[in-house]
């Protein structure tokens, strides 16, 4: 029996078994054809049916409407910061954008280069333990910006601001897409790096709304603009054929429990488990985030002193609960709970959490 572990890390993280089982059992001779699809051609007939079959799936499983591109690109969610804004600007128009943390700054730091960035609210003042309410962006910005959800605060949207019909709105939704029904039409882009919640590393999932991949000016280098890969159905060059399979068998997975509204109730009651723990240990276990604002995906907390976080988290790992140290620009601890973390391992970290009590209190 091959040992298997729950794991908690961030990102990149846990997959379905299932699709893990199913990659293994085709890694070497693929549907047939005596190769690996790593070795096939991103033109094959064979590579043509994963690629288009994963589309199929994000679009079926997000009810993505048909004005909507989906692309697969390289380059992480980072490479995103700064495609938005290059693709999205107008000139003499500001960018508006919240800053609910480390993700959303860094998108502000690269938008700063195309143009005038508005930050029309914010949660530092509180170390970004909530999400901002009554947020309001203006008729005259080119287009809003925000942070689905905040990793490493474990904060997350559950009501989307409201852009001016003109403006659209793009959301970085890299650690919880499809994490919960969202309906698409609120946005006009939302990105995401696949290592979280819909597959491994090395592919971004990009969903634009057609008409806005014109506005990129013209001498926007090539691989640059949204539209050449969204007019190439992501075949524009030689995508990551591998991560883009990998979220396919992942996304199957997904189809075959009942797709997003399945999962958003199983996430509610994982993040329910842990979050009840926390309410109920006499303030031994504090989340960090504001309980209007916690994340069903990255569930942050802290113990009364780092020593007690550390021995915490040694004697996690000892039981097979891996990787529930936080991220080390906060500190404490997080435990990332995405689609793909079996209810479980979400059952075990508790009665872990429960006698960790009652041995150090
Ligand atoms: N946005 C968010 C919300 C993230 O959590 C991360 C990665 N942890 C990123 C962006 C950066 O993603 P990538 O490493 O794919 O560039």
């Amino acid at each position: 029996m091959t040992k298997r572990v729950f794991n908690f890390y961030a990102g990149p993280a846990t997959l379905p078994l299932p699709a893990l089982k199913k990659a293994q059992k085709e890694l070497i001779d693929f549907k047939g054809t005596g190769m690996s699809l790593m070795e096939i051609s991103h033109r094959s007939k064979e590579y043509a049916a994963v690629h288009s079959e994963a589309s199929n799936l994000v679009r079926n499983l997000m009810k993505i409407p048909d004005e909507y591109n989906i692309l697969w690109l390289q380059g992480g969610a980072s490479t995103q910061f700064y495609m938005v804004p290059l693709n999205l600007k107008i000139d003499n128009k500001p960018f508006e954008y919240v800053n609910t943390g480390i993700w959303s700054k860094k998108a502000i730091k690269e938008a700063n280069f195309y143009g005038e960035v508005k930050v029309v609210a914010s949660s530092e003042d509180e170390n970004f333990s909530y999400i901002p309410k009554n947020i309001k962006f203006n008729d005259d910005t080119a287009f809003a910006h925000i942070t689905g959800n905040n990793t490493i605060y474990g904060t997350e949207f559950h009501d989307w601001p409201k852009a001016p019909s003109e403006i659209p709105l793009a959301s970085d939704m890299s650690s919880h897409i499809m994490d919960k029904v969202v309906d698409v039409k609120n946005f006009g882009v939302i990105y995401a790096g696949a290592q979280k919640n819909i597959g491994p590393a090395g592919v971004t999932l990009v969903i634009v709304r057609e008409d806005l991949l014109d506005r990129v000016s013209e001498n926007t280098p090539t691989m640059q603009k949204w539209k050449t890969h969204a007019e190439k159905d992501s075949l524009f060059n030689t995508g990551p054929c591998w991560a883009i399979y990998m979220c396919k068998l992942s996304l199957e997975h997904l189809k075959s429990i009942g797709g997003v509204p399945a999962i958003e109730k199983i996430n509610k009651e994982k993040a329910k488990m842990l979050y009840d723990t926390f309410d109920s240990s006499d303030g031994f276990y504090k989340g960090h985030a504001k309980k209007d604002s916690r994340s069903l995906m990255n569930v942050t907390f802290n113990l009364k002193t780092p020593e007690l976080e550390e021995k915490c988290i040694k004697e996690a790992n000892e039981k097979g609960l891996i990787g529930l140290k936080g991220h080390r620009s906060v500190g404490g601890m997080r435990a990332s709970i995405y689609n793909a973390m079996p209810v479980e391992g979400v059952k075990t970290l508790v009665e872990f959490l429960k006698e960790f009590k009652e041995k150090n209190e």
